[in-house]
């Protein structure tokens, strides 16, 4: 991995000039600054919005197949780049080889195919039967049409999978997009977007706009429709500026997933995944296993296991490539006053940390990887999103314990639970307060495009892949076509006495007859 500042050298874009406001990218695993990036202007959103909308319509003509055409080339082009997308995303993020290419770059390869595929299915007109007599023999149809000028907003823990990742279905639809990355990471967005045009995207039908929270502000006033990711606090922003002008969101926001280990739970797997959910990425994943709570007789036997397993994790500069590391860089260096004040608050309340606990000295932004026992919700490690390579583990008494203290969370994002009784571990996976439950597996859903992914109560509105990932980028439209018809209606004017009781009776008819309590 030798030359990954070379190769994202510090740079302008946008055909912007260097200025002294420019956003100054730096990589997390050595602190040295890799890029400058405009952050641009209200005025300079709007215009880019306005070079898209003018885009929109020629794209939305080459319809599905065109479409996909242009989508199964990026799909060759990010395999066939891999290399550069990971350097790139490892240069920005800190995050190790393998997270960026298991979890960003077989992301958006998949998205790229599964969308190209999908689209169209998901968006074709769907006839209605109608159980109305009132208008027997129209015909009836539901409809999807683009809305025009889609804003995603993304964060920085996965620059190539949510960020640009909801762009392709919203491409699909037929919409231009505005993507706004995070500050932190906004290199991988813009080498989507020279891949795109590499790939024959339309000039105009994606553009990147860098900058801050303002530009991402301005995007909620340009766009008609805003996919935004990050946390539940910029979420609720973010929804009120777009209640101004009643744009929809979609929102998918932070996550305190609790994981179940049951008393008949295979201890070592459960170990294996929970110490690979909560440290893959750094912990920084909305979906990472944040909390465990292990039912009483297989407690000593987890604890142990995971503890010696942690104990070998490797931390440090992701830049030797694959196998170098198992634990890479906090992204964001704000985030390291969050992941210590949580580690702090939890041992001041009597927690026993038994792994790590602690910032590493040197260069670069890591907190090593640490487990903490004897930790209960009266710690803020327990009940707020960390997002850090930290786990926390908790004994219960049993299955009721566990899942009343899993539901005592204001978020709902995901949640697992292991067991061999598939059963239980079902009835238990049900109670979960979650948009997403797995048993036995963790985080590996979101792999599955055909399945929705949505978080519940303060964990985000709206939800990714399925038929409502692709939906919520298009307006719904009800067709009705009307071709053989008389002159005139029953129900039209003038009223007449005579043609409202005959109505009136008929209703009767219609709705009053059949059995009921
Ligand atoms: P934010 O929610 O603040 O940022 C997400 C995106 O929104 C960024 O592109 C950000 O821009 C932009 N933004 C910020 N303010 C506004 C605004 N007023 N209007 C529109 N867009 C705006 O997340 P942070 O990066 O600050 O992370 C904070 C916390 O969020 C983390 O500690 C973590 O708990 C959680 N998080 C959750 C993620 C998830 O996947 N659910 C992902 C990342 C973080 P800019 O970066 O330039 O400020």
């Amino acid at each position: 991995m030798a030359g990954v500042e070379d190769r994202v050298a510090p740079q302008t874009t946008n055909g912007a000039p260097a200025s002294a406001d420019d956003i100054v990218v730096t990589n997390p695993a050595t602190g040295r600054e890799i890029a400058r990036v405009p952050d641009l202007t209200a005025e300079q959103v709007a215009e880019l919005a306005r070079k898209a909308r003018a885009a929109q319509p020629g794209w939305q003509a080459l319809g599905f197949d065109g479409r996909a055409r242009i989508m199964l080339r990026a799909q060759k082009w990010v395999l066939d780049n891999r290399e550069r997308v990971i350097q790139t995303i490892v240069s920005e993020t800190g995050k190790t080889y393998e997270d960026a290419q298991l979890a960003e770059i077989s992301y958006a390869a998949a998205g790229f195919g599964f969308w190209a595929k999908n689209a169209e299915e998901y968006l074709a007109d769907e006839k209605i039967k109608a159980s109305t007599p009132l208008v027997a023999g129209r015909k009836l149809y539901r409809r999807f049409a683009p809305l025009g000028l889609v804003g995603v907003i993304g964060p920085w823990n996965y620059p190539l999978t949510n960020s640009f990742g909801d762009c392709i279905p919203a491409l699909m639809a037929g919409n231009a997009v505005i993507l706004k990355p995070s500050e932190e990471t906004p290199l991988t967005s813009m080498l989507m977007a020279e891949a795109m045009r590499e790939c024959g995207l339309p000039a105009d039908v994606f553009q990147i706009a860098t900058g801050r929270g303002a530009t991402g502000s301005a995007l909620v006033d340009e766009a008609d429709m805003i996919m935004f990711t990050g946390s539940t606090a910029t979420g609720k922003k973010v929804m009120a500026k777009a209640a101004e002008t009643l744009t929809p969101v979609s929102l998918e926001l932070g996550g305190k997933d609790p994981m179940i280990i049951l008393s008949d739970a295979d201890v070592e797997r459960a170990a294996n995944a929970a110490l690979y959910y909560s440290m893959q990425n750094s912990g920084q994943t909305c979906i990472s296993t944040e909390r465990v709570y292990v039912e009483a007789p297989v407690y000593d036997e987890f604890v142990a296991k995971i503890t010696e397993k942690a104990r070998t994790l490797r931390q440090g500069d992701p830049s030797g490539g694959p196998g170098s590391v198992e634990v890479g860089a906090i992204t964001f260096p704000k985030q390291m006053e969050i992941i210590e004040d949580h580690v702090k608050d939890a041992v001041d309340k009597g927690a026993k940390i038994v792994v790590g606990g602690h910032r590493r000295a040197g260069d670069g932004t890591f907190f090593e990887p640490t487990i903490m026992v004897d930790v209960d919700h009266s710690m803020k490690a327990m009940t707020e999103e960390t997002f850090g390579p930290t786990l926390p583990i908790m004994k219960v008494s049993d299955a009721e314990e566990a899942i009343r203290l899993a539901n005592d969370s204001p978020y709902g994002l995901a949640a697992s639970v292991f067991g061999k009784d598939m059963k239980r571990a079902e009835q238990v996976a049900r109670r979960l307060e979650a948009g997403a439950v797995v048993v036995n597996d963790a985080m590996l859903n979101y792999s599955v495009m055909e399945l929705p992914m949505g978080g519940w109560k303060a964990s985000g509105l709206g939800s990714r892949h399925g038929a409502g990932g692709i939906r919520k980028y298009t307006a719904e439209q009800a067709i009705m076509l009307t071709r053989f018809a008389p002159k005139k209606d029953l129900h039209m004017f003038p009223y007449k006495a005579g043609r409202t009781k005959l109505l009136g009776k008929f209703f009767g008819l219609l709705y009053g007859r059949g059995k009921r309590d």
